[in-house]
C-alpha cells in the first residue's frame, strides 16, 4: 500500500551506520507487487476496477478508508503475539502491546462502556470465530441456543441447520432451535420465541441479524433470557456503525455480550470483536455480591482454545476505523446510510415493489420479487451483467435457498462513496430496468440454468444489458472511492 515510503526510510542511507551490503544475487524482498508478482497485481487490479465502475449494494459490505488498509498492509502482519497484552507468549512485543490496548480503549470508548463495566476483546479474525469464541466460553456442548434462523434473516453460525443436516459448527456442537419471523408482518416473532423457549430452556439466546430491515427489541430478549437464566448475545455485526454513531438503539443495555465485524457498518478491516460485561452483576440472597465472570472465559475461549497468533494488523485496522468512527463526519455519514436506505425503500414501493416488514429502519432494504413473478438468483444474475451488485435472499416461506424470492439490498457502501438521496432514486431506476430485464427473459426461457444460457445467447438482451452497464457504469464513475489512492 505504501511501498514508495517504506522504501525511503528503509533504505534511507542517512540514517545507517554502515553501508548496505546487498550483492547482486540476494533477495532484499524490495521489489513492488506488480514487479514480484505480475499476476496478482493484475488480479488486484482488476478487482479494483470492478469495485470503482459498478454499483455496491451488498449490505454487509464498504470501502475501507486508506488509512485502514494501509494499517493491513503494515509489518505488524509479521509479528507473533500469542496472549493478551503483558502476557504474551513471545518477546518483542512492546509495539504490539501498546496497539491492542489502544484498541481496546477506542472501543470501549466508542460504545460510550466504562471499563469498570465492560471489557473487549479484540482478537477474534472474524465475526464468525468471535461467536464461535462466546459459545465455547459459555456453554457446554450440547448446551441449547436460540437464534434467528438463517433463511428468516439470521446468520449462520447462530446455529444454523436443515431437517437433514447440521450446517452450522454451532449446531454440531450445540443443540440449536431457531426462532422466525412471523410470515405476515415480516417481523420477528417474539411470542413464538417465547412460547418455544419456555419448552426448549435455551441456554444462551441470540439477537442479532444479516438480513432483517428492522429493529430488535433488545428488552423483549432480555426479559426472555431471564424467565431461563440464558445468557444474552447480541451479535450487531451488521448495524455497529449505525449504534457506534447512535443513530440506532445499540444492545448494550440488555446484552451479557456483544459480538461484531468491524468491516460491515462500521467501515474498518475484516475482523471480529467481542465485548462482555464484568464487575458487580447482582447482589446473593445473603446481600454477598456477584460478579460477572465473562472476561476469563472469553479471553481463555479466544486464545489460546481456538486461535493462535493475533493478527495485530487487523487490529491496527480496527484501532484506525475506531477512532474515525468518533468524528462527526462518521456520525453524518451514519445518518446519510439511514436516509439514503429509506430513500430506496420509498422509490421501491412507489414503483411498485413489496418490501419484507414493509420498510426499513436500517441500512439494508428486502425487497420481494415474487408477486413480480421473478425470483432473487435470476435478478442478481441481471444485475451482476449490468455491474450492480446485489445478492438474492431468501423471504419468509421460500423453500429454496438458491433459488430465493427476493433480494438483499443496503446503502452502506454506496453511501460511503459519497451518495445522497437523489442519487438513490438513480439507483434504484437502475435496479428496477434490470428487473425488468429479467423479466422478460424468464418469460422467453425455461430453468434458471436455461435463463443464464440466454443472456449470453441472445442479441436483443445483449443490447439492453450493454446499454444499462453503460449507464451504470458512466454513474459509478462520478463519484469518490475511499482507500483507493489513485482517485
Ligand atoms: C457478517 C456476520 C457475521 C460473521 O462475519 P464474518 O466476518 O463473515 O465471519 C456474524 N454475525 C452476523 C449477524 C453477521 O451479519
Amino acid at each position: 500500500m505504501f511501498p514508495a515510503a517504506i522504501r525511503q526510510i528503509a533504505l534511507r542511507p542517512v540514517l545507517r551506520q554502515r553501508p548496505l551490503s546487498v550483492s547482486a544475487s540476494q533477495w532484499t524482498g524490495q521489489d513492488s507487487l506488480v514487479d514480484d508478482d505480475p499476476k496478482v497485481a493484475d488480479i488486484i487490479s482488476r478487482e479494483k476496477k470492478r469495485q470503482m465502475r459498478g454499483l455496491e449494494l451488498i449490505a454487509s459490505e464498504n470501502f475501507a478508508s486508506r488509512a485502514v488498509l494501509e494499517a493491513l498492509g503494515s509489518c505488524l502482519s509479521n509479528k507473533y503475539s500469542e496472549g493478551y497484552p503483558g502476557a504474551r507468549y513471545y518477546g518483542g512485543t512492546e509495539c504490539v502491546d501498546e496497539l491492542e490496548l489502544l484498541c481496546q480503549k477506542r472501543a470501549l470508548d466508542l460504545y460510550g462502556l466504562d471499563p469498570e463495566e465492560w471489557g473487549v476483546n479484540v482478537q477474534p479474525y472474524s465475526g464468525s470465530p468471535a461467536n464461535f469464541a462466546v459459545y465455547t466460553a459459555l456453554l457446554q456442548p450440547h448446551d441449547r441456543v436460540m437464534g434467528l434462523d438463517l433463511p428468516d434473516g439470521g446468520h449462520l453460525t447462530h446455529g444454523f441447520m436443515t431437517d437433514t443436516k447440521r450446517i452450522s459448527g454451532t449446531s454440531i456442537y450445540f443443540e440449536s432451535m431457531p426462532y422466525r419471523l412471523n410470515p405476515s408482518t415480516g417481523l420477528i416473532d417474539y411470542d413464538k420465541l417465547r412460547e418455544n423457549a419456555a419448552l426448549f430452556r435455551p441456554k444462551m439466546i441470540i439477537a442479532g441479524t444479516s438480513a432483517y430491515s428492522r429493529l430488535l427489541d433488545y428488552k423483549a430478549f432480555r426479559e426472555i433470557c431471564d424467565q431461563h437464566n440464558a445468557y444474552l448475545l447480541a451479535d450487531m455485526a451488521h448495524i455497529s456503525g449505525l449504534v457506534a454513531a447512535k443513530v440506532i438503539p445499540g444492545p448494550f443495555e440488555y446484552a451479557d455480550v456483544v459480538t461484531t465485524t468491524t468491516h460491515k457498518t462500521l467501515r474498518g478491516p475484516r475482523s471480529g470483536m467481542i465485548f462482555y460485561r464484568k464487575g458487580v452483576k447482582g447482589v446473593d440472597k445473603k446481600g454477598k455480591e456477584i460478579k460477572y465472570d465473562l472476561q476469563k472465559r472469553i479471553d481463555f475461549a479466544v486464545f489460546p482454545s481456538l486461535q493462535g497468533g493475533p493478527h495485530q494488523h487487523q487490529i491496527a485496522g480496527i484501532a484506525v476505523a475506531l477512532r474515525q468512527a468518533t468524528s462527526p463526519e462518521f456520525v453524518a455519514y451514519q445518518k446519510q446510510v439511514l436516509a439514503n436506505c429509506k430513500v430506496m425503500a420509498n422509490t421501491l414501493m412507489a414503483k411498485g415493489y413489496s418490501l419484507i416488514a414493509g420498510g426499513t429502519d436500517n441500512h439494508l432494504v428486502l425487497l420481494d420479487l415474487r408477486p413480480k413473478k421473478i425470483d432473487g438468483a435470476r435478478a442478481e444474475r441481471v444485475c451482476e451483467l449490468c455491474s450492480i451488485t446485489v445478492n438474492k435472499n431468501t423471504c419468509p416461506g421460500d423453500k429454496s435457498a438458491l433459488v430465493p424470492g427476493g433480494l438483499r439490498l443496503g446503502a452502506p457502501a454506496l453511501t460511503t462513496r459519497g451518495m445522497k438521496e437523489k442519487d438513490f432514486e438513480a439507483v434504484v431506476g437502475f435496479i428496477d430496468e434490470a428487473v425488468q430485464i429479467a423479466q422478460g427473459v424468464k418469460a422467453q426461457t425455461g430453468n434458471l440454468k436455461e435463463f443464464k444460457a440466454f443472456l449470453l445467447a441472445d442479441a436483443g438482451t445483449q443490447s439492453k444489458i450493454a446499454d444499462l452497464k453503460s449507464r451504470v457504469e458512466a454513474f459509478a464513475d462520478g463519484y469518490i472511492m475511499p482507500g483507493f489512492q489513485d482517485r
